[in-house]
């Protein structure tokens, strides 16, 4: 009996054709997600590579308007209303691996703006907790981070000043606006052997960012690592 091998080839050419369109389907921008982790977060020296995986896997698109979901992957910041920004990809990979996530620890973040941040956290802890000042901005973040299915987030709507004292003390704090000092509460909230990063300095003058470390006796040391420019840390009334 004759073999004919090319509906076969035919055949497999389709369930190939298929199953890239599902994948397009499901996520567009999966291309543009590998490419932004190797030549703007890999090139620039991040290494923590469960750092590198969460940025690989989080949808950055989705925590944008449709219509700037095609700049999501750019290496530039990306406006998400009220004034505010998410940070460019390189900085939310760099500040990430600087607070040195592991599974088991719990954090918090003050600035929760689009929820992108608090999102690549929970991929890399147990528990993420984060506040954000402007109320619609905290409701549409706590939203869009349920659909997207995230269960280990919780959102506050407050002045993160005074951080999250029930659910303190915690491995980390990430700050993601400028402070003109660090917020005391939020060192008194950094458990012994826990790391802060926070942006510190005027609202539209020289900023820094900052690692706070505390040491197993309490000890609290601060570095100043490189210059930033973030939107303002604001008090609430
Ligand atoms: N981390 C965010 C980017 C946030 S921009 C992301 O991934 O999308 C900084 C955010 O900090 C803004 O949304 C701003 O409203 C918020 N913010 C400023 N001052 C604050 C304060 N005192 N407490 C809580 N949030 C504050």
């Amino acid at each position: 009996m004759a073999v004919h091998p090319v509906p076969t080839v035919r055949y497999l050419a389709g369930l190939i054709t298929l199953a890239l369109a599902v994948a397009l389907a499901q996520d567009p921008f999966e291309t543009a997600r590998q490419a932004m982790v190797e030549n703007q977060i890999v090139s620039r020296g991040v290494q923590d590579a469960r750092v590198l995986e969460a940025m690989r896997t989080v949808p950055r698109h989705q925590f944008v308007s449709p219509d700037r979901a095609a700049l999501a992957y750019g290496d530039y910041p990306l406006e998400i209303g009220f004034g505010q920004t998410i940070s460019q990809p390189y900085v939310v990979a760099y500040m990430t691996e600087l607070l040195q996530p592991q599974p088991e620890q719990v954090m918090l973040e003050i600035g929760t703006g689009s929820g992108y941040q608090a999102a690549v956290l929970a991929e890399l802890v147990a528990q993420v907790y984060t506040i954000e000042i402007i109320p619609e901005l905290g409701e549409s973040a706590r939203l869009r981070l349920e659909q997207l299915g995230y269960q280990n987030i919780q959102v506050r709507i407050a002045d993160g000043w005074f951080g999250w004292p029930e659910a303190a003390p915690f491995d980390g704090i990430i700050v993601t606006a400028a402070a003109p000092q660090i917020p005391p509460p939020l060192i008194e909230q950094l458990k012994p052997g826990g790391r802060m990063v926070i942006p510190v300095g005027p609202p539209l003058g020289a900023q820094n960012l900052v690692l706070v470390e505390k040491a197993a006796d309490g000890t609290v040391t601060t570095r100043t690592l490189l210059p930033v420019r973030f939107v303002p840390f604001v008090r609430g009334p």
